[in-house]
């Protein structure tokens, strides 16, 4: 999948308005969430008119030309912002090419959002990690007015009333078990329904294909201690293919990808 998200930047962006805020994770911010621990591709593409035509062509038939291009054009125009962001403001050491010109369409989880984490740390942000939502609050209007949190090494629940809640809970894995999405259990979509939204394109909720065990979408490069690197292109940002040391790879040829396979006063409950 290629589409940027940096989660935390709804803290980032309520702090930089001159909010008080608070960002509740349910697990440690930074570490926590479905990119926090894999290699993330990113739909970067230059701003000339001609790639951003082809990049969004290129897309339809893929998801049966539903596609809206208004909405692809801003995920274009955000996705460009944040990497550039990321690429000045947090120094995330994105590869060159032979011509130094940074590789923009990757990043390494546990890099960028280490760096996340530093960012709405800077901007004042209060993280309360390990902070599990548990009810959203609304005043006598029905107006979401703040939530409920559990705050875990205590044991006690707290109420954190907040001119403006995002929630950034993530979706739902089903408990697929695929990396980093064992804090995915539906909660924003749950907590957001019982506070009388209603839901749409449910029929779109997508689980990650069934994987193989020791393939990318169950482990990360990092965490597989076991390989050795062949030589890589650093010059295209590629992640260097790992080999088996010991073949604890399935065998990669009877491994079919699935096709499409390619591929904040504000409370931020992340
Ligand atoms: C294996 C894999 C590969 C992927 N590859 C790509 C890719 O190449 N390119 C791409 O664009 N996307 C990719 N994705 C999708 C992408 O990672 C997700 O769409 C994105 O991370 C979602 O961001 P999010 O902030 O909504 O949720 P997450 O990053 O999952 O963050 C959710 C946060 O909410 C917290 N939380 C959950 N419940 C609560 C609660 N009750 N209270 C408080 N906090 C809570 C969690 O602890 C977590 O910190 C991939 C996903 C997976 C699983």
């Amino acid at each position: 999948m290629t589409r940027s998200r940096l989660p935390p930047l709804s803290g980032a962006a309520g702090a930089q308005t001159g909010a008080d805020v608070v960002l509740a994770d349910k697990g440690y911010t930074g570490a926590s969430g479905a990119t926090a621990s894999v290699g993330t591709g990113i739909w970067h593409v230059d701003d000339v008119p001609e790639l951003r035509e082809a990049a969004m062509a290129s897309r339809e038939a893929l998801g049966g030309f539903l596609a809206d291009r208004d909405w692809m054009a801003r995920v274009l125009d955000e996705t460009h912002a944040r990497m550039d962001e990321l690429a000045r403001v947090q120094r995330y050491p994105f590869p060159v090419d032979a011509q130094g010109r940074q590789l923009r369409g990757g990043l390494q989880g546990p890099d960028y959002m280490r760096r996340q984490r530093t960012r709405v740390r800077r901007l004042g942000v209060r993280i309360l990690d390990h902070t599990p939502a548990l009810e959203l609050l609304t005043d006598a209007d029905g107006v979401v007015s703040g939530a409920r949190v559990l705050d875990r090494p205590t044991g006690e629940t707290v109420r954190i009333q907040a001119a403006a809640v995002v929630l950034a809970a993530g979706g739902c894995a089903f408990q697929s078990k695929t990396l980093g999405c064992d804090v995915n259990t539906g909660d924003g979509a749950l907590l957001a329904v019982e506070a009388g939204a209603r839901l749409s394109g449910m029929e779109f909720s997508n689980a990650y294909a069934i994987a193989p065990k020791g393939t990318s979408l169950t482990s990360d490069a990092r965490l597989r201690p076991r390989r050795r690197r062949r030589s890589g292109d650093r010059a295209t940002g590629q992640l260097p293919d790992l080999l088996p040391v010991r073949g604890v790879l399935p065998d990669r040829r009877a491994v079919r990808r699935p096709a499409g396979d390619r591929g904040r006063s504000g409370l931020a409950l992340a």
